[in-house]
């Protein structure tokens, strides 16, 4: 039930069991972060430093900046994914509408 995690070209990439997933250059709007001062963050990924799991949930480390308050910098552990029956399924990062799929709780 292991995914192979892996980040790729110099962090430019989240490989799940050796597919490019997730990339840099997208804007993650994460809520309530230590990133910087804001409630909402826009974050605009520059790159991936790790990469993990914790359960089902799999998550990234990573630098990059808020384009709401110009701060830069390296995040921690933020949600990426979930692995659901072994199988990878992106997470709705944007904050727009959700996809198909079930409604992440507190984990
Ligand atoms: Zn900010």
């Amino acid at each position: 039930m292991s995914v192979a995690l892996r980040i790729l070209d110099d962090g430019a990439w989240v490989s799940v069991d050796d597919t490019r997933r997730v990339a840099v250059s997208e804007l993650w709007r994460v809520p309530g972060v230590e990133f910087c001062r804001c409630d909402l963050a826009d974050i605009v990924v520059e790159g991936f430093l790790e990469v993990g799991v914790d359960g089902r949930t799999v998550e990234a480390r990573l630098y990059g900046q808020c384009i709401v308050c110009g701060e830069s910098g390296t995040t921690g552990w933020l949600p990426v994914g979930r692995i659901v029956d072994g199988e990878f399924y992106d997470l709705d990062r944007e904050g727009g509408a959700a996809p198909t799929g079930p409604t992440p709780e507190n984990g």
